[in-house]
Parts: structure tokens; C-alpha cells; sequence
């Protein structure tokens, strides 16, 4: 039965702008490339205004790529308060552009209650500044780590793996020996931590399907980092950590009807620089457009979203699964996924066809 908005009660609407896009063009950023942006605090206000009349705890976001890329984040940090009825903490997600180019940001950071950012490596200078998509950005990493150790930060280090960097796991495995990391955090209380995974299949790391990593690859991780990577995902095996092979989800799929509705009471949308409405699904791309904010208004586009009718939202309610992965997954594909991550990849294969 289809739901009106109306029935919907949405008990919390988290809306983020994407008002100025980010400085790096990453090569696994599931959020998909964009232009930057430009927008304005009046869009911002705009956006808030919208979605207002839905929900009585509305939270406003001025980012859903790099936060605190541009020079007045301390304002728009202010105005996002204003516009919502519940601030959550500053995410553990920073500039790492602004915190090597702007003293004052980790002072700010600092006084927010900051104890933890997370930083991203690919391995060495060149894998990192390759997939980062920009010179320089390993060099402007090690320096953050450093200005954040500097203020009692924390820092966690992610690692993308892929088959072209697993063999510099080694590289980040004495840099955090080097460094002397686990040590430095301990000495102001906290605790350094790193974790590696492949990421979702989507957006741009869609496009790093062939390099994606197959059981054979996993001999290679350095069991120090294997530790950490189970500790942060509590976990007791890395092949939890990066899945199952195609083949054995392509299997265990095959008699599996279900469908899934993406529907909530407490939805997240993103909000592209055009004004654009995606639920927080995955890549804010076509298939998942509910609709233009300026154009359509509010109302209309959460209607589609409650009636699913998104190409991917109503794919997902209406195909079951089993359909799609006979469709689209590879049968004797060895490449390892996360079951939820395969089935995003394979209904968004679905969707382009
Ligand atoms: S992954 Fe993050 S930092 Fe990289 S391009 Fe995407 S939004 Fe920017």
C-alpha cells in the first residue's frame, strides 16, 4: 500500500548541502565527482525552510563531501546550528585542505571537543596522491597527523586497499612504527587507531571494480594491521572485513526473493549545488533523483520518497533480489564484497539498463 507524506510522520529529517563540493577528487569517493559549488547562506536557509514543515527535529548540514573546505566554516558552523533542532557533535570527518593552511581550524576543532579525525592513505606519496586526485596530498596528510597530535587529537587512519596498493600496506605499517603513533596518542590520553577496508562499489570507486581485491590477495595484509582492522570493526577474521567472493554471494543470492524499501521515519538527504534531492542511499546520481527543491518543492519530492519512486528506490521495492543478481552479478566472479555493497553495486548495474 502506498504511503502519503502525511502518514509518514517524519520523526527527524538530516538535509545536507552539498554548497561547496571539496578540494580532492578521490578515486574511491562513493559520493561520485562534482563541480564545486558556490552556494550561498541564503540556500542554506532556503534548504532548512524546505524541509521545516516535515519534521519537528530537523538537522541542517553545509557539506556531505569535505567538511570546512571554505574560509567562513565557523559561520556556517553557527548557522547550521540555528537552522537545526538537534546539533550532533562535530563528525570525526575534517579538512585536511584547511588544517594545514589555517592555524586557527585545529584551535576550533579543539574547543568543539574534538578527540578524534579521520585521516585517508593509499600507501606511499604516490598511491596517495593518485587516488586523492591531488599533488601533494600524502605530504599535507603526515602533516595533519602531526598538527592534530599537536592539539590531543587523535588521528585514525583509513587505508583503501585495492590489488595496485596492497602491497604498500608495509609503507603505512612503519609509518605508524616510525611515527611513533599508538605512543604519542597515549601520552594526552587517547588512542590511535586505523583501519582498512575496499569501500562500497559505488560512485567513483565503481570504477575501481577490476582492481577490487580476491581472496588471494588477502596473504598480503601485515597482521599488525590486521589487528587494528579487526579491533575497529570488532571482528575475529579479515576475510569479514572484505566479504565474499562474488561467486559465493551470486550463490547464496539465487533463491533469495526479497525486496527493500529505503523508506524511514528519520531519512537522510542529499542535496546536490542545483538542488537536486537523493536519499542517502548511495552515489547521489540519476537513478536515485527524487526531485529538483527549487522546481519541485519539498512536499513533492518527499511524496517520492515515500512512494519509492526513484528508478533505484522503486528497482529495490518492486525486483527481487535474486532477479537482479541473475541479471547482473558474475557467477564466477572472484572479486570480494560485503553482501549489502554487492547487492548496492548490482541494483545500480540494474538501473542503467
Ligand atoms: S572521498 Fe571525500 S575527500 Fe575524497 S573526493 Fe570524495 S568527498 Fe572529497
Amino acid at each position: 500500500m502506498r504511503q502519503t507524506v502525511e502518514e509518514v510522520m517524519f520523526e527527524r529529517i538530516k538535509v545536507c548541502l552539498d554548497m561547496y563540493c571539496c578540494p580532492n577528487r578521490c578515486k574511491h569517493c562513493w559520493v561520485g565527482q562534482s563541480s564545486n559549488g558556490n552556494l550561498t547562506k541564503d540556500d542554506l536557509i532556503f534548504v532548512a525552510e524546505k524541509f521545516r514543515p516535515f519534521t519537528n527535529a530537523l538537522t541542517v548540514y553545509d557539506w556531505y563531501r569535505e567538511p570546512d573546505y571554505r574560509d567562513n566554516y565557523q559561520e556556517l558552523w553557527d548557522l547550521c546550528s540555528r537552522l537545526s533542532d538537534v546539533r550532533e557533535n562535530h563528525f570525526e570527518l575534517i579538512s585536511v585542505w584547511r588544517i594545514v593552511r589555517d592555524r586557527e581550524y585545529v584551535k576550533w576543532l579543539s574547543a568543539l571537543g574534538l578527540k578524534k579525525a579521520q585521516l585517508t592513505l593509499f600507501g606511499g606519496q604516490e598511491k596517495t596522491d593518485f587516488y586523492t586526485g591531488r599533488e601533494n596530498a600524502y605530504n599535507e596528510i603526515l602533516e595533519a597527523i602531526d598538527i592534530l597530535l599537536a592539539n590531543q587529537i587523535s588521528p585514525r587512519i583509513q587505508m583503501f586497499v585495492n590489488k595496485d596498493n596492497i602491497d604498500e600496506l608495509p609503507l603505512i605499517e612503519t609509518l605508524i612504527t616510525k611515527s611513533e603513533l599508538e605512543k604519542r596518542c597515549r601520552s594526552f590520553g587517547g588512542e590511535f587507531s586505523f583501519f582498512m577496508h575496499q569501500g562500497s562499489c559505488d560512485g567513483e570507486n565503481e570504477k575501481r571494480y577490476a582492481v577490487r581485491l580476491t581472496g588471494d590477495d588477502l596473504h598480503m595484509i601485515p597482521q599488525t594491521l590486521a589487528d587494528y582492522t579487526l579491533k575497529h570493526f570488532h571482528k575475529t577474521r579479515i576475510e569479514d572485513v572484505f566479504g565474499k567472493s562474488e561467486q559465493t554471494l551470486c550463490e547464496e543470492l539465487k533463491n533469495d526473493n526479497s525486496t527493500a524499501s529505503y523508506v524511514s521515519k528519520t531519512p537522510v538527504f542529499l542535496v546536490d549545488n542545483r538542488f537536486f534531492v537523493y536519499p542517502n542511499v548511495t552515489t547521489p546520481g540519476p537513478s536515485w533523483c527524487l526531485g529538483n527543491l527549487k522546481t519541485e518543492g519539498a512536499e513533492t519530492i518527499l511524496e517520492n520518497y515515500t512512494q519509492n519512486k526513484s528508478v533505484g528506490q522503486h528497482i529495490r521495492l518492486t525486483v527481487p533480489v535474486c532477479e537482479i543478481a541473475a541479471s547482473q552479478g558474475d557467477e564466477t566472479g572472484q572479486r570480494l564484497f560485503e553482501k549489502d555493497d554487492y547487492i548496492q553495486y548490482l541494483t545500480n548495474q540494474y538501473c542503467r539498463l
